[in-house]
Formats: C-alpha cells, structure tokens, sequence
C-alpha cells in the first residue's frame, strides 16, 4: 500500500520515521581498542571495593578483604602424634632387648580434650591417645606397639629409646599465633576455608563484590519463558551477561528488558546508578533507526561518554561511559559483539573491584587453513575451533556472524586480525586466545553439513564414551576440509548435475564414502493453502509457476536442493528465487512467517514447522571417510553406530531412511 503523508496523520508519521531509520547518523570518532581502553581506564576506580564480613559458609570464592594474622597457635598445646605412653626421653636412654626399661604407670589416661592433672615425674610414664595433651614433666611418647604391659605394677618396659621430641607435635608448630595467615587478595577455596576454622574464625572480611546491573533494550525483546510473539527475539543478552558478571567475580542485578523507549530507559539507568556501582545495558546502540542509549546515556551526567565507537569487530558500537565515579558501558545488541566486548572492556574492571587479578591469557598457536576476509581499519576478532592436526593445531573460523548467539559457546579462541590487513592467508599460523577452562580434546572430528539425525549419531558415540566434534561448514567446505585431511568424516549431501548422482562425484584418491541416510526433499508450503491444497508436487508447481503473485523462497548456490530447485524451473525465475538462504530450516521459517508461499525443503523440517509437504525426490546425506583414519578406535565406533540397528529406528523415528 503507497502511502501519501498528506493525507492522513498516520501516513505522515510513517514516513517521518521511514527518513529517521534511513538517515543514520555517524560516529563522532571512532578510536582504536586500545585507545578506548586507556581513556575508560583513566577515568574508573579499579581498586578493591571495601571488605564486607561474611560467615565462613559463604566465604567460598570469595577474595580475603585484609591479611589475617592467626590469633591462636594451632596445635594448641603440645600433642601427641600416636597412641601410647608419655615419658621423660633420659629415663629411656639405653633401652634394648638386653636391657629393657621399667616405667610405673601414673594412675591417669589422657584421652582427647582431656587436661592431664598429673605429672611425669622420673622413671614413671602416663597413658596417652593420639591428640591428647603431653603431660607436665614428659617430653616424648612412646608407641604403645613397642611396649610390654606388666602386670602388678602397672609398669611397661620399653626395649628401645626415645629421644627427646619423639611423636611430639609442638604448640605452634602448624599455625604459630601472631603469623600472617592468608593474604589479602587470596581467593579463598576449601583449604584456606581450613585454616581459617583452625585458628577459630566464624567469619572473616571479604572484598565487596561489585553490584552489576542488567539491562537490556529492544522492542523485539522478549524475556525467556514467555512465547515467543512474530518479529519477537528472546532476550539472551540479559542471560548471558548477568552469568559472566558472576564468572568475573561480581553480583549481577537483573533489572530486565525495555522498549526502545527513551523515559522508561532513562528512568531505569537512574535507578541501576542509584543502586548499583556499574551499569551494563545492551542494545539500542548502532544508531540506527530507534536506536537511543548514547541519547540517554549522554543526559545522565559528568564526566558522561568517553567512548563511542571502537574499531573493532565485532562491537564497533561499543559506548564506554563514567557517570559520577560509576562506569556505564553500552554493549552492541548482537549477542556475539555483545558478550566479546563484555569480556574485553567490562569483565577487567569486575574482577578489578572484585579484588581478583587479571585474567591471564592461555593462548596457543595453530593454523588457519583457510583465507578470512577482514575489513580494513578495524581490528578484527574471529572465533575458531580447533582441531588437532598431523602437525599441530589448526584453526577453523565457525563461520557464524556477531549475531548468532552461539558462535561464542561453541569456539574454543578466538584470533585477531590486524586493523590494516584486508585479509588473513590460507595457512597462516596465528595465535589463538583460548575461551573458557578446559581445552576440549575431540576423538573424532566431523565437519561439514548438519543434519538432526547426525546430532543421534553423536549422541550414540558419546554414550561409547567417544567425544565426536561436529563443525557447520556445510558440504562444500566438508569436502575440502576431507581433501585437506583435517577431518576424520565429512557429512555432505551434493548431487552430480549431470549425472544426478549423489556424493560419488566427490569421491578423491584416500576418501571412500559411508552411506547415512536419505531425506525425502518436497514442495512445502502452508497447510490450507487452497492453491496448493491436494494437487501432487507437479500440480502444486505448476500452480506456482502460473501465478506471478505467488513467492518461492530458493536455496544457496551448491545445495543439493538448490540442483532438484533449478531442475524443476528448467530456467525458469519465478518471483522470490533470489531469497537463497542456506538451509532447510530457513526455507521452513520463511514460508512458515507468511515471507514466501512455496520452496523445496526436507520433510522432517517441514513438519516441525508444521508444513504441508508433497514429496519429489530423496536426497543423499552421506560421509566421505578419510581412509587413512579408518583404523581409529572413534572412526570405527562411528561406522558401528551407524549399522546399530537401535541408532537406525532412531534416524527413521526422525523420517530419515538409514541407506
Ligand atoms: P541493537 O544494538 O539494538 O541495534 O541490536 C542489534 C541486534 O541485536 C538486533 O538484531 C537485536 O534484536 C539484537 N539484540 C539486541 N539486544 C538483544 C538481547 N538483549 N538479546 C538478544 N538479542 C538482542
Ligand atoms: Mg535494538
């Protein structure tokens, strides 16, 4: 529908907002990382927040506020390490089997806890447990093993001597009293915990950990455990920020998501300085169409904005701010910016207050076996996975964008590309920041296309106890990852145009092929669509190919849907074939949405998306196997789990047909 702005307010409004999203305004200056850096760091308070007391119980992780000195000696009084008999060591001087010493017993056994009252006068000795107290007048304890009781006295005899000091632990000799304890700045585990109950403390003064709060803008937000409304994304910013605030030593203050929406955002950025000593909001900062947070942010206060716009990717729209003495910052709404840009200039200065040192970089060196274009004139981050390779590790960017949510979650590092380089060479050796503790070690590594059948597979195998990494490079890149030999299989589902042959036409010298399973491919379209409704899969296109209002949806050059599509057009370009996105569930989520009306995609895609599907012809996913590695212990648990007769209901159960 045209809309004329003279004719009706609404019209005019419109168009009015049209322009604004349109015209998007410019950075004032866009600085360089570790400028952004310097400039925030000189103007934030990175010291130690003050000490606050906390039991004992909850002083796990936390950070020692002050040094503790031990206000007791621990053990507190001289004890005996065994089980056995306090005695004077000169009366035990020349004690053999020849000659065995006669000791009288003194009418008193110390037990634990238990304050002797009598003394070890010369040639007598005092029964003692293990822990007791050691008696006024004894100075060694002999083993109650190497000892005769005789009877009448009671005496014992000892038939070797003790020397002075003998299974004697002295008062202080664990924990002398007036001795510094622990550390201001120790992060207090289990065993500082110990000690620190040793020495009889119910609490102690840990640092203050930093009140971070949350805040997210967006008027397609919507928070988790809601359903989910069309054009609506679930706030996972709030999610993940408010964990890694906790995982960088702070307390997150969740205060939820807000429109883009300037009163209520300024209202709540007031509310969050008020209450807390950093703020963290995301979103609403590309200065794009509704985009407002450097708007709000600039009327909250001095000094106000030092940052806005770093050259940096992801997170260029990065805005670091101080209000008052407390920092602002304004992450860039992509969740991958927003989290890498989270721990580049937020976390440092949580774990600052928080009392703990700075992270320190594990970083390793691997190949990156492929070229990466990089824009000139910002510095680039790109995450990798990483694979052991015959020679070392390599490095494979996971190839998703800062928008995806779990680009972050799934690479083990990330590398940089330098601000002036246009690109990154094929095998070039980088060093790899590494994300998270543990490096995780695969037994198998798959790369090429997905599929929710593959997901049982691997699921399969690690039920074996074999740990298989599946990496999303779709099929072409799975088969120059297998030519390569950085994989061990690589699923893939390319069809031969001219021959209309599966993955046979992929087959190199070292490679065979296992077969997976076949996926019925179909037109898919609404159900109760009368257009379609009841026809056959070539009365349905026929349809579509005579009607110029219906919209197909494509697939990306290099699919094996993409050649069945152009085969059914036979040159033909029907209005929407140039929406190719990359895979089935984007085929179903476009005709689902009401974008395009038809497209061909596989069948158990389309019923999860509730579709109608009329079936045209099965595709092939199968794996090139790289023969080499065929004899490994994972690679042959793989071709078992494939011909287990349990993974093949499983596959079917998904409306695959296991070859
Ligand atoms: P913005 O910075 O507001 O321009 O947002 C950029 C992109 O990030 C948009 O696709 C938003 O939907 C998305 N986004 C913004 N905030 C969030 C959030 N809290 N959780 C998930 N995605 C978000
Ligand atoms: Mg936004």
């Amino acid at each position: 529908m045209a809309i004329n702005p003279k004719q009706t307010p609404r019209g005019a409004a419109i168009l009015d907002a049209v322009r604004r999203a349109a015209r998007q305004e410019q950075f004032l200056e866009v600085v360089s990382a570790p400028q952004a850096r310097r400039r925030f760091e000189a103007c934030t308070d990175r010291s130690a927040l003050a000490g606050v007391a906390v039991s004992l119980a909850a002083a796990l992780g936390r950070v020692l506020a002050a040094d503790v000195i031990a206000p007791v000696d621990a053990p507190p009084f001289d004890r005996s390490n065994v089980d056995g008999f306090a005695v004077r060591a000169a009366d035990t001087v020349g004690a053999s089997d020849g000659a065995p010493k006669r000791l009288t017993l003194n009418a008193e056994v110390i037990a634990c806890g238990v304050a002797p009252a009598i003394e070890v006068a010369p040639g007598t000795a005092t029964a003692i447990a293990t822990g007791g107290v050691i008696p006024r007048g004894a100075d060694a304890v002999v083993m109650i093993e190497q000892t005769e009781l005789i009877d009448g006295g009671p005496a014992i005899e000892l038939r070797r001597a003790a020397a002075s000091g003998q299974f004697v632990s002295y008062a202080g000799s664990d924990i002398a009293r007036g001795e510094t304890l622990l550390r201001r700045d120790t992060q207090i585990g289990s065993r500082e915990i110990g000690m620190l109950a040793a020495c009889g403390f119910a609490a102690v003064d840990v640092v203050r950990r930093p009140r971070v709060a949350v805040l997210s803008t967006g008027d397609e937000l919507i928070e988790p455990g809601r359903p989910l409304r069309p054009g609506g994304v679930y706030d996972s910013n709030g999610a993940i920020i408010a964990a890694a605030i906790v995982e960088a030593g702070g307390e997150p203050v969740p205060f939820g998501a807000f429109p883009d929406q300037e009163v209520a955002l300024e209202l709540a950025m007031r509310s969050a300085l008020d209450s807390c000593d950093i703020v963290v909001l995301s979103g609403g900062t590309s200065k794009g169409a509704g985009d407002l947070s450097h708007r709000v942010v600039s009327r909250l206060g001095k000094p106000g904005i030092l940052v806005h716009g770093v050259a940096l990717k992801p997170g260029k729209p990065l805005c670091l701010a101080v209000i008052g003495d407390k920092p602002l910052i304004v992450l860039p709404g992509f969740p991958t910016s927003a989290i890498f840009t989270f721990h580049a200039f937020v976390a440092p200065i949580i774990r600052a207050r928080a009392g703990l040192p700075p992270e320190a970089a594990r970083t390793v060196t691997a190949r990156v076996p492929v070229r990466i274009a990089s824009e000139l004139g910002r510095e680039e981050f790109v995450l990798v996975s990483l694979v052991a390779g015959g020679d070392g590790l390599i490095a494979f960017p996971t190839g998703k964008n800062s928008g995806a949510v779990t680009a972050f979650s799934q690479a083990d590092g990330f590398l940089a590309i330098d601000a002036l380089a246009s690109a990154l060479d094929a095998d070039t050796m980088a060093e790899v920041t590494l994300i998270g503790e543990t490096e995780r070690a695969a037994d198998l590594v798959i790369m090429g296309s997905h599929d929710i059948a593959l997901d049982t597979v691997v699921g399969a195998l690690a039920e074996r106890g074999f740990a298989a990494r599946t990496i999303a490079v779709g099929s072409l890149g799975g088969v120059h990852a297998a030519n390569r030999g950085e994989c061990d299989l690589a699923p893939v589902h390319l069809v031969d145009p001219a021959t209309g042959v599966y993955n046979k036409h992929l087959l190199a010298p070292g490679l065979s092929l296992v077969p997976g399973w076949r996926r019925m491919q179909g037109f898919v379209f609404r159900p109760g669509d009368a257009r379609f409704e009841g026809r056959s899969a070539d009365g349905a296109l026929k349809t579509a190919l005579a009607d110029p209002t219906i919209l197909m949806v494509n697939r990306n050059a290099g699919s094996g849907t993409r050649v069945l599509v152009d085969g059914l057009l036979r040159g033909m370009r029907p209005a929407g074939y140039a929406n190719q996105p990359r895979s089935h569930n984007a085929v179903a989520a476009a005709i689902a949405q009401n974008r395009a009306d038809w497209g061909v995609a596989i069948e158990p895609v389309a019923r999860m998306y509730g579709l109608a599907f009329l079936p045209i012809a099965p595709e092939h996913y199968d794996f090139l196997l790289l023969e080499a590695r065929r004899q490994r212990p994972a690679v042959q648990a793989f071709l078992d789990v494939l011909r287990d007769e349990g993974t093949r209901a499983h596959i079917r159960a998904l409306g695959m047909e296991p070859a």
